[in-house]
């Protein structure tokens, strides 16, 4: 079981596998007023670097679930790193349908909420491991402003433009999804550029180490076309943020 390759080869180098910088992992980490020794769930938990500071900074304790058996290893290489592997699990595997033994104070999804089918199965799935008055963090891409027309939408790497909402709009959904929103850390332009452009030096020196391989041609096409594609689209028309929500 694992992802796509190209992720493996575009984010490898990556900590934070999403628009989100250092800073802003930790403003949110602030933000949340975690008390120590709270337990924390995140589905889709990529290289760990949110529990793992976490577990740093606040003293919480954490479980991640992740389909790359790649970002999984470095979670746990991290976890050394940062001397929290007594406080934070990293377990390979795929996170649809994944309900916590015990239940958690804070359960997040932070870009990947797919895996609960959309946002609010998203929601669904992960109020399942909350206990009562506990937070749900969704990281989830909106609209800075609509795409003029689809071509515009999928060239933000959206499926459509339907995939995402603006972010009054998103905002509201949440109530009506029976949740408050209690607090929210967003991306901005410089932060989406420690994401995506990140990408282009570790694909140029993936390209000069394996020339030969049969996925370079694709990496390749990427690494040409991407800059241009990332400031024309992405970066004008894409935002992204982490909201925490608690039921009403
Ligand atoms: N939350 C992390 C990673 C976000 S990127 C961060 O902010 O850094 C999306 C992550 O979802 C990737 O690590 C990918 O491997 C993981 N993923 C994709 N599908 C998944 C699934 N079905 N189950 C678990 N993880 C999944």
């Amino acid at each position: 079981m694992d992802i796509p390759r190209i992720f493996t080869i575009t984010e490898s180098a990556h900590r934070i596998h999403n628009p989100f910088t250092p800073e802003k992992l930790a403003t949110l980490g602030a933000a949340l007023r975690l008390e120590p020794g709270t337990s924390v769930l995140d589905l889709g938990s990529g290289s760990g670097e949110m529990l793992c500071t976490w577990a740093r900074d606040h003293a919480i304790s954490g479980t991640g679930i992740d389909k790359s058996q790649l970002f999984t290893e470095q979670a746990r290489l991290r976890a050394e790193e940062l001397g929290v592997v007594d406080h934070v699990e990293f377990i390979h595997g795929d996170a649809a349908g994944y309900v916590a033994d015990e239940k958690v104070g804070v359960a997040a999804c932070v870009g990947a909420t797919w895996i609960g089918g959309g946002v609010a199965g998203t929601i669904n799935l992960l109020g399942k491991s909350l206990r009562t008055g506990g937070i749900i963090l969704i990281g989830e891409p909106y609209w800075l402003k609509l795409p003029p027309t689809e071509d515009v939408a999928k060239a933000c790497d959206a499926g459509a433009a339907s995939d995402f909402l603006t972010l009054p709009r998103l905002l509201a959904s949440f109530g009506g999804l029976a949740c408050d929103v209690v607090e929210m850390v967003l991306a901005d332009q410089d932060s989406w550029d420690r994401y995506e452009a990140a990408k282009w030096l570790t694909m140029r020196r993936w390209l000069d180490a394996n020339p030969d391989d049969g996925f370079a041609p694709e990496v390749r096409a990427r690494l040409s076309s991407e800059p241009e594609r990332y400031a024309a689209f992405t970066r004008e028309y894409l935002g992204w943020g982490v909201f925490a929500l608690m039921a009403r």
